[in-house]
């Protein structure tokens, strides 16, 4: 029997496309990845065996649900794009365990959809190309809705990985890296050049695994205050962490009592939000939230 070629082969890829008129949405943030290396990664970095799950978004026409359909013992997989159903329930028609979806993943409700979909799997993995105009709002829900996830594997463009996994001290260090840092453990698992894509993208990309914490890093008094002192301190980011913090919580006082609580939390006032730990952050919106802020 003849086997099919992979479906992010050049030729079947092209060859898929043009047989059903398909057109690329560049608002949609179609870019198909076509090589078989960078699929190997991204798949092995998911860890998956046949008693675990994977959450697809944004299947395109297969190329990657192909790959962990051959993998993961379930695959769901969620696509915007109505024209792709007829292209990936012919792609994937060998594969009994993929389900797909047609569906917006940022107005689904992820629960319910975990627990139709993934009931039988020991575990799940978000594993995906994202598309690049919503990165950051799907991997915030992704994270902030706390599912039952194992990791999340992503390509992505390549700045936003680097600011999800930056240290203190840099430039690239900020509130979306202490946002993702809480939630998970994240790490780069390889850069990735325009030419494995159809059509090319032009910004750089990154694939990016994160690990899902099971408990978070550090203790809060209050989550959602942690997060807007966070916010507030980087507001301007050539500011020192005083400044920005009396522009939104001491507006109109004067700098004593800011400056004794900050002196509580062991925070040099001078210092700029970059180069404040998670530990530090915690600290210091535990004693703003406990002096009644
Ligand atoms: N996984 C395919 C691949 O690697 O070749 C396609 C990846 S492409 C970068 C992104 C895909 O996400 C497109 O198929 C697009 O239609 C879909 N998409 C865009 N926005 C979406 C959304 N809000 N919910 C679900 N899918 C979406």
């Amino acid at each position: 029997m003849n086997k099919r070629e992979d479906v992010s082969t050049p030729r079947r890829t092209k060859e898929i496309i043009s047989r059903h008129g398909f057109s690329f949405k560049k608002s949609l943030g179609q870019n198909f990845l076509i090589d078989q290396n960078i699929l190997g990664k991204i798949v092995a970095a998911a860890e998956l065996d046949s008693t675990k799950g994977a959450l697809e978004i944004g299947p395109g026409i297969g190329a990657l649900t192909e790959k962990l359909a051959q993998t993961a013992g379930h695959v769901a997989a969620i696509e915007i794009d109505q024209r792709l159903l007829p292209i990936l329930e012919e792609v994937l028609e060998p594969y009994p365990h993929v389900e797909v979806v047609h569906g917006d993943v940022l107005k689904l409700d992820l629960r319910d959809f975990f627990q139709s979909q993934f009931s039988g799997v020991s575990s799940v993995s978000v594993v995906a190309n994202l598309p690049y105009y919503v990165t950051t709002p799907i991997l915030m829900k992704l994270l902030e809705e706390k599912l039952p996830l194992e990791n999340i594997v992503v390509m992505i463009q390549k700045e936003v990985a680097e600011r999800m996994s930056a240290s203190p001290g840099g430039k690239d260090y900020g509130s979306l890296s202490i946002a993702v840092q809480y939630y998970s453990e994240p790490e780069l698992v390889c850069t990735v050049p325009h030419s494995v894509f159809i059509p090319q993208p032009n910004v750089d990309s990154a694939v990016i695994r994160l690990k899902v914490r099971k408990t978070p890093p550090v203790q809060l008094e209050d989550q959602d205050f942690f997060f807007e002192v966070v916010q507030a301190s980087f507001a301007q980011r050539r500011k020192t962490i005083s400044n920005n913090l009396k522009s939104r919580f001491f507006a109109g006082e004067d700098r004593q009592r800011l400056e004794s609580l900050l002196a509580e939390a062991e925070i040099e006032p001078a210092r700029r939000a970059e180069t404040l730990h998670i530990e530090e952050f915690a600290k210091l919106s535990n004693t703003l939230f406990l002096a009644g802020l």
